[in-house]
């Protein structure tokens, strides 16, 4: 025990922020806020809440750490409980959205920062806490933008009423200092970094299939390096991760010069988070880690073993159109920051290589940094939260303002919605207030909050968890045709959205969920995803007194979604297209749809929009221009054919 304690203090000492310590204790003396730049792996997220811990800042409250992703939260608070020989809930613990591993004991807790902006809005001056560590600052969610406005107001406010200081930290590898040192009003500091050397290699040329192109080069790593370099590949999104795991775990069977084995891992959101947290675990030194990842893995969290990144070069973003109020899901080309954070990822622990799916001179084409997201998201939810903070966006102190139109759009939303009443002053009604105790974009908790006024609320709870899970139907496997006729039992002629009740359905019935998926062409981590979400919705909605009927009158299931949906209606035209009633979208439905090459219904409902080559709508059910009137009277310039 004595040898592992000298071992860490070895680590803890070799790591760069030990010698700023002093530093970094002086300046949060003498001042409120501190900034802290420096690069990854120097020992920010895991040393200093032990910095502060040891120098007393817990006596009167917790050290509160905030992380973009439950991924990080969960295993930075794990490396720093056994840094400090403690069990996790006891001195160090977490909170995320379904979880809180934390006790009376605890001290330090890392949460997600959806998570404190939630304790906020019943906590406006954050009293629990002495201390607050906003980490990696530079990615800029929606949530951390808020949560810099409010930690900045608490500060204030509690000055004013002599209610004990508290501490801010914000603390990053590629902030702007200058933005950020004017808003908080406090100086920087930088410190060295200390990471291993990454060999950078581009494409020659530019890559048409950067699929294939991640493909050939996973296979070079392989033929060329020894087995315990471990990979780290850079993708888009869930459906592109599972269909690359599967093609990989192919080749490896049939691969003959195969020396070593391979073993595929995926790290995207929609996964559970026990699915997550394996690829954490080493691997036998002859088997060679791949793990397939979103952006999710860009920053804050230390993979061991990595010594080569594969980065596609693309992000999946959500954008928004405020002149249509309608959000689209589009791949984009990363930022030259993000690209620096992929390539780091390979020089954790070791030196390492990166290779890049794009040529030198596409890079050269990237922007500088990410746009923060408040600049590019639809902020309905995010008006909401503030009001229920009794806050009007447009006088909340923003580090970046997001665009007037936006917000107009969103008050627009929102009032249909029935969560506010706006005029000059807007304020949030009863059900706007119901609305933000769902962890939901407010379209979804309108669904839930009204659903059994319907007669249909566990259709609705059960509907809702589903669609905010993501892929449930495993496609793009070599055997297509089976996975159709396997899908075909659940669909349904109503539209998607019944026959993804189906398969949720089916699926909570069956006893052998693992079996079930397989045989079925579905997939088993999404559905389990799905049906513990559904668990804490529940929760929330008996919390919330309501009444959990249920129907089989699909009519009224329908017209329950249009309530919520409202602004996402189509109509068809005579050339087959389909053109949305917000923003006037020319669009036609996605080809996974059960609606898809059939019948085509002249109005439809649909949950999203995605846009490739082409724009098209996914998950659409049939509606009529009758219900329409009936339910959502206020929607008017309904396109004609
Ligand atoms: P920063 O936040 O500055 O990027 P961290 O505090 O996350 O740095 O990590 C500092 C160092 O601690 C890493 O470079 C790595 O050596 C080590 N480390 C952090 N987390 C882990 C972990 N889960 N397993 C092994 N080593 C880790
Ligand atoms: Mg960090």
């Amino acid at each position: 025990l004595t040898s592992k304690r000298t071992t860490i203090e070895q680590h803890q000492k070799s790591l760069p922020v030990y010698n700023c310590r002093q530093r970094i204790l002086r300046e949060l003396e003498l001042n409120d806020t501190v900034l802290i730049m420096s690069e990854t792996g120097s020992g920010k997220t895991t040393q200093i809440p032990q910095f502060l811990l040891h120098a007393g800042y817990a006596k009167n409250g917790m050290i509160g750490i905030t992380q973009p992703r439950r991924v990080a939260a969960i295993t930075v608070a794990k490396r720093v409980a056994q840094e400090m020989s403690g069990g996790l809930g006891d001195t160090v613990g977490y909170t995320v959205r379904f979880e809180d591993v934390t006790s009376k004991r605890t001290k330090i807790r890392f949460l997600t920062d959806g998570v404190l902006l939630r304790e906020s809005i019943k906590d406006r001056l954050l009293l629990k806490y002495s201390a607050i560590i906003l980490d990696e600052a530079h990615e800029r969610t929606v949530n951390a933008d808020l949560l810099f406005g409010i930690v900045k107001e608490a500060q204030k406010e509690r000055r004013k009423q002599k209610l004990g200081s508290l501490k801010v930290v914000v603390t990053s590898a590629t902030m702007d200092i200058d933005h950020f040192g004017k808003y908080f009003n406090c100086k920087g500091m930088y410190l060295e970094g200390r990471t291993y050397p990454v060999r950078v290699m581009h494409a020659k040329e530019e890559q048409d299939d950067y699929v294939h192109a991640v493909l050939v080069t996973l296979f070079h790593i392989h033929r060329t390096t020894p087995p315990n370099h471990d990979v780290l590949i850079f993708l888009t999104g869930q459906e592109e991760i599972e269909s690359l795991a599967h093609q990989i775990r192919q080749l490896a069977k049939v691969d003959v010069s195969g020396t070593s084995d391979l073993r595929v891992y995926s790290l995207y959101a929609q996964l559970s988070q026990n699915k997550q947290l394996e690829c954490f675990l080493p691997t036998p030194a002859n088997i060679r880690k791949v793990i397939l990842a979103t952006n999710i893995a860009e920053t804050s969290i230390t993979i061991p073993g990595i010594r080569c990144v594969i980065d596609c070069g693309f992000v999946k973003e959500k954008s928004f159109n405020s002149a249509d109020g309608l959000d689209v899901l589009k791949s984009v080309r990363i930022s030259k920051a993000q690209a620096w954070q992929r390539t780091g990822r390979a020089g954790r622990d070791a030196a390492g290589t990166c290779y890049r799916a794009y040529t030198k001179k596409q890079m050269d084409s990237f922007a500088d940094a990410t746009q923060p997201e408040v600049l590019r998201t639809n902020p309905t939810a995010m008006v909401l939260q503030l009001l229920a903070l009794d806050i009007d966006c447009n006088n909340f102190d923003f580090l970046d303002a997001p665009p007037e139109e936006g917000l107009r759009s969103a008050y627009k939303s929102l009032d249909a919605l029935g969560a506010i009443k706006s005029g000059s002053v807007s304020h949030i009604t009863p059900l706007g207030r119901q609305m933000v105790m769902f962890p939901l974009d407010p379209k979804y908790a309108k669904l839930l909050l009204t659903a059994s006024s319907f007669g249909c609320m566990e259709e609705i709870l059960s509907l809702v968890s589903v669609l905010t899970s993501d892929h449930v139907f495993v496609s793009n496997t070599d055997k297509n045709e089976m996975a159709s006729l396997a899908h075909a039992k659940f669909q349904s002629k109503h539209g998607d959205h019944l026959t993804l009740l189906n398969v949720f359905n089916a699926f909570v019935k069956t006893e052998k969920p693992k079996v079930w998926c397989h045989d079925n062409y579905l997939n088993l981590r999404s559905l389990t995803y799905a049906r513990n979400v559904r668990r804490q919705l529940t929760e929330i909605s008996e919390r919330l007194d309501l009444v959990l009927n249920s129907t089989d009158d699909i009519e009224m299931l329908k017209k329950c979604l249009l309530n919520g949906f409202f602004e996402n209606i189509a109509v068809l035209q005579r050339d087959g297209f389909y053109v949305t009633v917000s923003g006037n979208i020319r669009a036609k439905i996605h080809p996974s749809s059960v609606l898809h090459g059939k019948y085509k219904p002249s109005y439809i409902l649909f949950t999203e929009i995605v846009q490739t080559e082409q724009t098209f709508l996914r998950q659409v059910s049939e509606i009529s221009i009758e219900w329409i009137k009936e339910v959502v009277p206020f929607v008017k310039n309904i396109p004609t054919r």
